[in-house]
């Protein structure tokens, strides 16, 4: 009797959103990070955090985790982030995904392309202000790849990555098995030509249900270690690297670190 009224108990899971602001949908450029249009870039932000979330929880998750991860970690207004989840704001020192450990996926959410990615809206490598470029293990890297390894170190894989086309490209292009959503099509580092928004959220739910049923099919990102970073820095003064009018130096001042941990790698240089 007992065994008929009881539910087979669903497996608990923990989901962690790692979002940052630049592939979000409806975001086209500057003006949606720091310029006239900020506080609708907060709240398209939001937006796609909310479709994120739901998308988890039609899939089953029983914990969600959203971390506001762009810039100073503190965008969102959390009114407006769908209360299920546990958001996490501020900047974290030495930490960049706080309270992953545990979960079973991490989808990177509104994220862009590598710097100087051609038709790659916003596309930069963590400061468009300072850094021409990375690599990791001598090949080209930015964020999606990085943090990928990051995630990986924590046993935690990357099962969805939404950002514009380019975007969703390059995170293929570390993790062929990743699931994906474009949110929009670059059209230059400052412009696209975006998928109505409502639609778009539509996508993301969908995308981020999709890809967490099929969780245990995608693998953690395999690197070797130990591993290398090796960072271009800019001279000072220079354009930002997603300024249209932005050309590469010649003689970027090369850094490059060795050691066990990537995450410890980024954050200790
Ligand atoms: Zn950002």
């Amino acid at each position: 009797m007992a065994g008929l009224l009881c539910a087979v108990p669903a497996q608990a899971y923990k989901v962690y959103i790692f979002t940052d602001m630049e592939g979000c949908s409806g975001v086209t450029g500057g003006e949606h990070i720091s310029g006239a249009l900020k506080e609708d870039g907060k709240r398209l932000m939001a937006e796609d955090m909310n479709a994120c979330i739901a998308g988890c929880f039609a899939a089953g998750a029983t914990a969600v985790v959203v971390r506001d991860g762009h810039s100073s970690g503190s965008n969102v207004n959390a009114r407006v982030v769908d209360a299920r989840a546990k958001l996490i704001q501020g900047p974290t020192p030495k930490v960049r995904y706080k309270e992953l450990d545990g979960a079973a996926a991490v989808i990177l959410l509104g994220y862009h392309a590598k710097a100087l990615t051609p038709q790659a809206v916003l596309a930069h490598s963590y400061s468009s202000a300072s850094i021409q470029g990375m690599w990791l293990n001598g090949r080209e890297v930015g964020e999606i790849g990085v943090d990928m390894a990051i995630a990986a170190e924590h046993k935690v894989p990357v099962v969805l990555v939404t950002g514009d086309e380019q975007a969703v490209a390059e995170a293929q292009t570390w993790l062929p098995e990743v699931g994906v959503c474009a949110t929009k099509r670059g059209t230059g580092p400052q412009s696209a030509e975006l998928i109505p928004v409502e639609q778009s959220h539509r996508n993301i739910q969908e995308a981020t249900a999709a890809a967490l049923r099929r969780r245990a099919a995608i693998p953690c990102l395999k690197i070797s270690y130990p591993a290398t970073l090796r960072w271009d820095y800019l001279p000072a003064g220079s354009l930002r690297t997603h300024n249209p009018d932005f050309r590469p130096v010649a003689n970027p001042r090369r850094v490059e670190k060795t050691g066990p941990s990537v995450e410890q790698l980024l954050l200790g240089h």
